[in-house]
C-alpha cells in the first residue's frame, strides 16, 4: 500500500513505552472507580462503530501497543458483508488500535465500562494511512499551519421505538412533535440520557422531542473537529446504553420510516483565528470576514461531493427530499432550514462567540471523522481559490417558480448515492486530501452498498438498516 501523505508521526519503541507508562495514572483512578473493562472504539467506512474491548489489567499494554484488528473492516458494508478495493481488503496484514487515553471515559451508561477512541497504526508504528481518525487530526493539523481554528459540534437526532409483527416501526412515545407529553412520555429515559452524558464531561447543551414518530434530539458545546466527532460517537453509544437499560431501543438511521422525516446529523461550524471568530465582525454580509467567506464559499461549492462523504448510504437518499429541513439544495441563507448551509448568527450581543455555519445535508450514517476532516478540507481549498459566496436564500427552494433555480445557478445534491459516487469520484480535492488508500476504501464502499440494495424498496431499505446505526 502508497504511504499516506504525511498521515502523521510514527510511534516509536520508546514512544509506545512511555504511552504504557503514562497510562498507569489513568488506570489506577479506573479502577479505584470500579471499571473492569475498556471498550476502544473507531468508526468505519460504512459509518458503523466497531469495537475491541480489553480488561483494564490489559489496558497498560493496550495504550503502548495497541490491540489487533484487521484492515479489512475498511471495505466492510452496513450488514457486515465485505467487499474489496484497490489498495485495502482481503484477510491478510493486521493493525494495531491505539486508544487516545486523552479521552479516556468512564461510561456512565455501562457500570464497570470505560471508553476510548482508538488511532489506528500499522505493526511498524506508522499511522494507517486509511485511519479515518488521523486523517481528521492531520486536515486540521492544515488548517493549524495558516494560523486557522475550527470549532465544531454535530447534533444528534434518533428515534426511541420497535419494529412490529410486520416490520414497520412503532414509536416508543406518542405525544407530538416538539410535544411536552412525548417528553412527559419519557421523562426518566431523558433525564438518564442527559445526565449520563454529563457525567462523561459531554457539555449537553439542549434536548427535545423532534418531528419524527418517536424522534428526539440532542445537541453538545463545540470542540476542535477530532474531539467534536470523538463527541458524535460517545454521545450515541451513551444514548444507546441508556436506552438499552430503560429497554428501549434507539436508532440513529438516516431514515426510519421511508417518506417520513429522517434523521440528521447536521455539522455547525466556526472558523477563528487569534480568538476571533471569523463569522462574525468581519465587513461581509452578516458581519462575515473575508476569509470566513472563502472557507464558507469552498463548502458551499463542494457540497455536491461531500454530500457522499456526509450522507453516505443508500438510506441516506431516502432522508434527502425537499422540504424536510434536510437541506437538499445547493445554497445558503440566514436561518434557512431549507439551505444546506445555514448561516446560524445568534442573537444580538453574542455573534461573536456563536455565529456559525450548520451544513444539514449530513446524516449519521457518516464516518464522523471524514465528515469533519473532508468539511475543512473543503473550506481550505475555498480560501487557496478565493472563494465567495453566491446570493442567499431566504425560502424553501422547492417553492421557487419553475425555472428560478436554475436562473439563481442552484442545484439540487445528489439524489441518490451513485450520483453522490459520481461527484465524489470527481473531487480532486477530497481525494488528495484523504489519500488514495482512504479514498479507494471509501467509494468501494458505496458501490457495494449500491449493489447490495439495487432494486429493493423504499420500505426494505428503512428495514434492513434501521438499526444498523
Ligand atoms: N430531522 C431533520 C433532518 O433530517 C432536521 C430537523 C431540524 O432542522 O432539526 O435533518
Ligand atoms: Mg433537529
Amino acid at each position: 500500500m502508497p504511504a499516506g501523505e504525511s498521515a502523521g508521526p510514527a510511534l516509536s519503541a520508546e514512544d509506545r513505552a512511555g504511552r504504557s507508562r503514562r497510562a498507569t495514572a489513568d488506570i489506577e483512578r479506573l479502577r479505584a472507580g470500579d471499571v473492569a473493562m475498556a471498550a476502544l472504539t473507531w468508526v468505519d467506512n460504512a459509518g458503523i462503530t466497531r469495537v475491541k474491548a480489553v480488561p483494564l489489567s490489559r489496558l497498560e499494554r493496550a495504550a503502548g501497543w495497541g490491540v489487533g484488528m484487521s484492515p479489512v473492516f475498511d471495505v466492510y458494508l452496513v450488514n457486515d458483508d465485505m467487499t474489496a478495493s484497490k489498495y485495502i481488503g482481503g484477510p491478510g496484514g493486521d493493525l494495531r488500535l491505539i486508544p487516545d487515553l486523552g479521552r479516556l471515559t468512564v461510561l456512565a451508561g455501562q457500570p464497570g465500562w470505560a471508553w476510548a477512541p482508538v488511532d489506528r497504526y500499522t505493526q511498524d508504528g506508522e499511522v494507517y494511512p486509511a485511519c479515518q481518525r488521523s486523517f481528521a487530526r492531520r486536515i486540521t493539523g492544515l488548517a493549524a499551519a495558516r494560523g486557522l481554528e475550527l470549532r465544531m459540534a454535530i447534533e444528534i437526532e434518533w428515534a426511541v421505538g420497535a419494529d412490529g409483527d410486520d416490520g414497520t416501526f412503532v414509536p416508543a412515545c406518542q405525544g407530538p412533535a416538539y410535544g411536552m407529553t412525548r417528553l412527559i412520555e419519557l421523562s426518566d429515559y431523558a433525564r438518564d440520557v442527559v445526565t449520563a452524558l454529563e457525567r462523561q464531561g459531554v457539555a449537553v447543551e439542549q434536548f427535545h422531542p423532534e418531528y419524527a414518530a418517536g424522534q428526539l434530539e440532542l445537541s453538545v458545546a463545540p470542540s476542535d473537529p477530532v474531539s467534536a466527532a470523538d463527541d458524535s460517537v460517545l454521545v450515541r453509544q451513551t444514548i444507546r446504553a441508556v436506552s438499552a437499560r430503560h429497554g428501549l431501543a434507539a436508532t440513529f438511521a438516516p431514515s426510519v420510516v421511508a417518506g417520513a422525516v429522517g434523521n440528521g446529523g447536521h455539522v455547525h461550524l466556526s472558523l477563528w483565528r487569534d480568538g476571533q471568530n471569523l463569522l462574525a465582525g468581519g465587513p461581509g454580509r452578516y458581519g462575515i470576514s473575508r476569509d470566513g467567506e472563502a472557507f464558507a464559499g469552498g463548502i458551499l461549492a463542494a457540497l455536491p461531493e461531500l454530500t457522499g462523504v456526509g450522507s453516505p448510504s443508500v438510506a441516506s437518499y431516502l432522508r434527502l427530499v425537499p422540504s424536510h429541513w434536510a437541506g437538499v439544495f445547493a445554497c445558503w441563507g440566514w436561518e434557512n432550514r431549507e439551505a444546506a448551509l445555514r448561516l446560524v448568527t445568534g442573537s444580538d450581543g453574542e455573534q461573536a462567540v456563536r455565529a456559525n455555519l450548520e451544513v444539514k445535508c449530513f446524516d449519521l450514517s457518516a464516518n464522523p471523522y471524514l465528515v469533519t476532516g473532508a468539511l475543512i478540507a473543503a473550506g481550505l481549498a475555498g480560501l487557496d481559490e478565493g472563494a465567495g459566496l453566491p446570493g442567499e436564500i431566504l425560502t424553501d427552494p422547492a417553492g421557487l417558480p419553475p425555472g428560478e433555480l436554475d436562473r439563481r445557478g442552484i442545484r439540487r445534491l445528489p439524489r441518490s448515492l451513485p450520483e453522490a459516487v459520481a461527484a465524489l469520484e470527481g473531487s480532486a480535492v477530497l481525494r488528495a486530501a484523504m489519500g488514495n488508500p482512504l479514498f479507494e476504501a471509501f467509494l468501494a464502499v458505496r458501490r457495494a452498498e449500491v449493489d447490495l440494495f439495487a432494486g429493493v424498496s423504499p420500505d426494505g431499505i428503512t428495514a434492513r438498516t434501521r438499526w444498523r446505526w
